[in-house]
């Protein structure tokens, strides 16, 4: 971050302001822990935060400490757009585009207060007066634990915040084994667990929940799974009615994608689950190694996020996008 932002925002910060603090659409770890850590940080130096999250979180995320204080734009539209607009700052974190917030978007766009962006994916848009962006960062927290350090506030950190900081580098690392997990992201997370992070009980918290539907589910979603060995390449989908068989509740999705790239020599793979509501499917990338899943998103499936992990979303049926799909993958040299 550059050094005259640092002091513009320490200058902000210099006397208590009304402030809220944005995630991302579909909040995940990273985005929710980044968004709690940061409204925690700001609470003990005097200032009115609040987090305003673009829809609800899953289940697995609500022993976040401060998640009960967490607003959801698309249920009380009124009374969030009334506290965004009184907002002298709004903090976006963990998202480049304001169109990550869904429908949020228009009214974000309209705001009067100062924007500060913190976020590790490429390519980010320019609405933020101050943007610490830095795609070489495996997650939105590790960056919030920089940007605590920037302000010179490290003694502000306590259990509650570096909580918060833990699950979002946890979750964002594929558990510390993603390639923007380096040595300083343990030398900060052995910070984490000094301040006193249950460091054995959070994994447990967040992967070990499961219901058993749940786990019906994931079963299905590997019975569905087509390799094509040739391209690396291996995919799988749910429709809608199959998340309806077993009881389907937000989060259930969440990690599944992964088992595609568990299988010896893919190091391409992709999850596509309807979605009735929205009427789109939506779409989760990952891959091992040079193929830039980010290229791929973004140039066929309306999406983005990182080299190795992204997502997009498309309007066709699940049938024609698989055939999209498999159509580019046979195209592609991997
Ligand atoms: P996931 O597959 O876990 O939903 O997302 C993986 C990564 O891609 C995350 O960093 C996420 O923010 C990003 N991502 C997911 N969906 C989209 C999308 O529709 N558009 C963009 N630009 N990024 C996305
Ligand atoms: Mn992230």
């Amino acid at each position: 971050m550059k050094i005259q932002d640092i002091q513009a925002i320490k200058l902000l910060l210099a006397t208590p302001k009304k402030i809220a603090i944005i995630p991302h659409r579909g909040p995940d770890g990273d985005a929710m822990g980044s968004t709690l850590a940061l409204y925690h940080f700001l609470l003990k130096n005097n200032h009115e935060p609040i987090v305003i999250a673009p829809n609800d979180f899953p289940d697995f995320l609500a022993w976040l400490p401060g998640s009960e204080t967490v607003k959801i734009f698309e249920k009380d539209i009124d009374n969030c757009t009334k506290i965004l607009e009184e907002a002298e700052l709004i903090f976006t974190l963990d998202f480049n585009a304001l169109h990550r917030t869904g429908e949020m978007e228009h009214t974000l766009a309209k705001l009067k207060g100062t924007f500060i962006m913190i976020d590790h994916h490429q390519k980010p848009d320019d609405y933020s007066a101050y943007t610490y962006s830095d795609t070489s960062f495996g997650s939105t927290c590790e960056m919030v634990y920089n940007f605590i350090s920037f302000l010179d506030k490290k003694e502000d950190l306590d259990k509650t915040i570096a909580t918060c900081i833990y699950t979002g580098i946890l979750t964002d690392s594929g558990s510390f084994r993603f390639p923007g997990t380096t040595g300083n992201t343990h030398r900060i997370i052995a910070e984490l667990i000094d301040l006193g992070v249950e460091n054995t009980q959070i994994p447990i918290l967040l992967f070990d929940n499961s219901s058993y539907s749940r786990l019906q589910l994931l079963g299905r979603a590997l019975q569905n799974m087509k390799v094509l060995g040739e391209h690396k390449t291996s995919y799988t989908s749910l429709t809608q009615a199959e998340l309806d068989e077993f009881n389907y509740v937000k989060g259930d999705t969440e990690g599944i994608v992964n088992y595609g790239l568990s299988m010896k020599g893919i190091v391409f793979t992709a999850i596509f689950i309807e979605n009735k509501e929205e009427k789109i499917i939506k779409i989760s990338f990952r891959s091992q190694g040079g193929f830039d899943v980010n290229e791929f998103a973004r140039s066929h499936f309306n999406g983005g996020g990182h080299s190795n992990a992204a997502g997009g979303k498309s309007l066709d049926s699940m049938e024609e996008t698989l055939k999209k799909f498999e159509d580019l993958v046979t195209k592609l040299k991997i």
